[in-house]
């Protein structure tokens, strides 16, 4: 039927089951005569989804609702590296950012635009090939909230634990790997994603947040850059991406029937061992970016032995039905994403596909 499979980073592949859903729904959502896309957020069954949906986030994070709540906001995560300071960076304090990547860095640039922010460790020194160490995070004295990249998405670097930062809240940036793994999210005060990697697709954020942390947010410069009143409101202050929102929630419901969190975890991690596999068994002609220990399990970065093979490599993996593996702009070299919706069978494919290519030109 013409699918590929896909592993660009994002948007990124979505479940097969959920894009059918969709086909079958769009011209008459559930006998109303009318599609999802021509729907009011206003109305119960809009309502009903949005709810829906942040109880099966909530489900599958393992948190409970008395204690968190879950936001889907606009603006991708890239507004939420201002939302986040704008909210919980108070005048005259101080906020603590570790730069492990591009993203890291942006956050880390967007949060020093509204108050003063320490860098409590970088890895850019190893080109962002590394994860630094409990012992290499230099905190501040009290810091109004510690930020972390969990996943790497450009470099290919995952934190393996979550950092400890004693009394101060720990908030994440979660798009590249909310949903992938088995982690203690109460470790968290707050956690957002763009959805368009493990969640759904473009246009939705999804912001989890401790609601005693929220009671802390101050006044904003707008109501739109408000966690309290998007919360108040039940992320329906203004118009949401409505369909996006449908997707994300058919997307929580095919998370569910797979098994959970726990389920897809075992799946990432043998997807993701194929092509380390095929990395590690290339005998150097594949160059992994990422240190070993700290390797992710969503994007797989590496290098071939020189530029004109790279361009041979995405070429001829395209031809072979895999596209989206040319790596990003600033690190080069090649790059699969495997998120969530990535079969395993498309990593069966990608790894042989690897070790013939090896064969062929090493
Ligand atoms: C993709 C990505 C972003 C950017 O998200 P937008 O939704 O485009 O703003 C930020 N952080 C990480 C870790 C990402 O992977």
């Amino acid at each position: 039927m013409g699918r590929v499979y896909n592993f660009n980073p994002g948007p990124s592949t979505l479940p097969l089951p959920v894009l059918e859903k969709v086909q079958q729904e769009l011209l008459d959502y559930r006998g109303q005569g009318i599609s999802v896309m021509e729907m009011s957020h206003r109305s119960p069954q809009f309502e009903a989804m949005v709810a829906e949906a942040e109880a099966l986030v909530l489900e599958h994070t393992g948190l409970a609702a008395g204690d968190y709540r879950v936001l889907f906001l606009q603006g991708g995560a890239s507004l939420q590296f201002s939302m986040v300071p704008l909210n919980f960076l108070p005048p005259g304090g101080v906020a603590d950012y570790v730069i492990t990547g591009s993203f890291a860095a942006k956050a880390y640039q967007e949060a020093c635009r509204v108050g003063k922010i320490h860098i409590a460790a970088s890895s850019g020194e190893s080109n962002f090939s590394t994860i630094p160490r409990q012992e290499e995070l230099q905190f501040s004295a009290s810091p109004a909230y510690v930020h972390i990249t969990t996943n790497n998405t450009i470099y290919g670097t995952q934190w393996q634990e979550l950092p400890h930062c004693g009394a101060a809240p720990l908030v994440a940036d979660m798009s590249s790997d909310i949903l992938s793994r088995e982690l203690d999210y109460s470790r968290f005060a707050l956690v957002y994603a763009g959805a368009q990697k493990n969640m759904g697709p473009a246009g939705v954020t999804v912001v989890l947040i401790r609601r005693s942390m929220l009671e802390t947010a101050q006044e904003t410069p707008s109501a739109m850059l408000s966690y309290k009143i998007h919360a108040a409101n039940n992320s329906l202050y203004n118009t949401p991406c409505t369909f996006g929102l449908y997707v994300l929630l058919l997307v929580m419901q095919w998370i569910k029937e797979k098994g959970g969190i726990g389920a897809l975890a075992a799946l990432n991690r043998e997807k993701a061992e194929l092509l380390y596999g095929a990395i590690d068994a290339s005998g150097g002609f594949y160059r992994g970016h990422a240190a070993r220990e700290v390797r992710s399990q969503m994007n797989v970065t590496f290098r071939l032995p020189a530029k004109e093979l790279e361009q041979k490599f995405v070429l001829e993996a395209e031809q072979a039905g895999m596209i989206g593996l040319k790596g990003h702009r600033s690190v080069g070299g090649i790059r699969a994403s495997i998120y969530n919706a990535m079969p395993l069978e498309g990593c069966r494919s990608l790894a042989s596909f690897m070790g013939e290519f090896a064969r062929r030109y090493g």
